[in-house]
């Protein structure tokens, strides 16, 4: 059995690249040449470097004491939270701007929802100099103001969309239309491991430096190189698939999933993919996705908006069907809790979306000498509003 992307792009039923036939060349020439690029020994210094210099990578993995005394097991937290921006998606924005560079591509798009990736992908336009577009759905763009704000400042264009509920995914139609429009001169930043063929996988790699970095730390820490389990939250996927990558193929590591259950699995108000997802076509990818019985996408909820997506990762949703990894759910409270435990044993205020995976220690059960390796995917300064609303601080 394998984990990994077949040539077709296909992680066993799901995947490949559903898209219209105008942006065919687009995809197509992403397709022939990214694992080129990337395996460029050239392009992996320069990203390396970056990840060191300017992310501030190796990022710690830090044996979180009293929270593994509270649950009697062994919990070491891998801290995304330290990067550069605050979280995860810079390791993505990073290696996909020097992707871009070196298809001559000299301008930028993304869209974004919560404008966490939006934020990610304006650093890095700064960064190298190159225009950036952003999406945005109306509604967001008066949601996340902050964020907005960050954007600007950036450099970066906040274009906003008007259609439909004017949310991500009428942002991420606008995004495709300009990609459709500048076939040329321009490269669209996917944000997580969605998307058409090569996309997943591309951010996949992008993301893999965080188990190739939990190998090292681990064994210096432990004197061995595999913990029993690795757990993450997972929106769209790209924090989960980077710190599965190098223990997909080792079946004594155990992989646990975690999404947002919002305010409860059959509330009707939830993100919980998995547990509620049918087989259909998102963003470019067959995956499973949250919808109806006649095939509309369900508006997913929950109260952290990077894990507000109706779909999940072709990846995800393979690691699920085959029983390769544990998927549970954490509900809005469970999560706000976690964070909140988080914060008052060892000092960390975590991102809300990194509170689902804590909670996991609530649903399982882990024994004593278990090693258990934590994405804390980012940090909950951004969430800051949501805490001090939920808790009344
Ligand atoms: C965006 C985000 C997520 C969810 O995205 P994935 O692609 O599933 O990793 C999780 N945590 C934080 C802090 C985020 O910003």
């Amino acid at each position: 059995m394998s984990y990994h992307v077949n040539e077709k792009g296909y992680y066993g039923a799901f995947g490949g690249a559903y898209i219209p036939e105008m942006l065919y060349p687009n995809v197509e020439e992403l397709r022939r040449s990214y694992l080129n690029i990337m395996q460029k020994d050239a392009f992996q210094k320069e990203f390396h470097q970056l990840l060191k210099d300017y992310v501030g990578r190796p990022s710690p993995l830090y044996f979180a004491k009293r929270l593994s005394e509270k649950y009697n097991t062994k919990i070491y937290l891998k801290r995304e939270d330290l990067n550069h921006t605050g979280a995860h998606k810079v390791n993505n924005t990073i290696g996909q701007i020097l992707m871009a560079k070196k298809l001559g591509k000299n301008r930028i798009i993304a869209e974004t929802g919560a404008g966490q990736h939006g934020v990610a992908t304006a650093t890095v336009c700064a960064l190298m100099g190159i225009e950036c577009i952003v999406y945005m759905g109306e509604i967001d763009i008066a949601r996340q103001a902050p964020n907005v704000a960050r954007m600007k400042m950036l450099g970066a264009s906040v274009v906003p969309a008007l259609s439909g509920s004017r949310t991500l995914k009428d942002a991420t139609n606008e995004a495709i239309r300009d990609w459709i429009n500048n076939p040329i001169d321009t490269h669209y930043i996917i944000g997580s491991a969605i998307g058409p063929h090569p996309y997943p996988d591309m951010v996949t790699r992008f993301q893999s430096v965080i188990s190739k970095e939990i190998k090292t730390q681990l064994l210096e820490k432990e004197g061995r190189d595999n913990p029993d389990y690795v757990v993450a939250c997972i929106g769209g996927g790209s924090n989960a698939a980077g710190t599965y990558y190098h223990f997909l193929d080792d079946e004594s590591v155990g992989i646990i999933a975690v999404e947002a259950a919002g305010k409860g699995i059959h509330s009707g108000e939830s993100a919980a993919t998995s547990a509620l997802g049918k087989e259909g076509v998102i963003h470019g990818c067959k995956t499973l996705l949250m919808q109806t019985q006649d095939g509309q996408i369900t508006e997913p909820y929950s109260i952290s908006a990077g894990l507000d997506y109706p779909g999940v990762g072709p990846m995800h949703a393979h690691l699920y069907q085959t029983g390769r990894a544990e998927f549970y759910s954490a509900t809005d409270q469970e999560a706000m809790a976690a964070g909140l435990e988080l914060t008052k044993l060892e000092g960390i205020i975590p991102a809300i979306e990194t509170g689902h995976a804590l909670a996991i220690f609530e649903h399982k059960k882990f024994n004593p000498d278990d090693l258990v390796v934590l994405s804390l995917s980012g940090r909950g300064d951004k969430d800051l509003d949501t805490y001090i609303n939920y808790f009344n601080l």
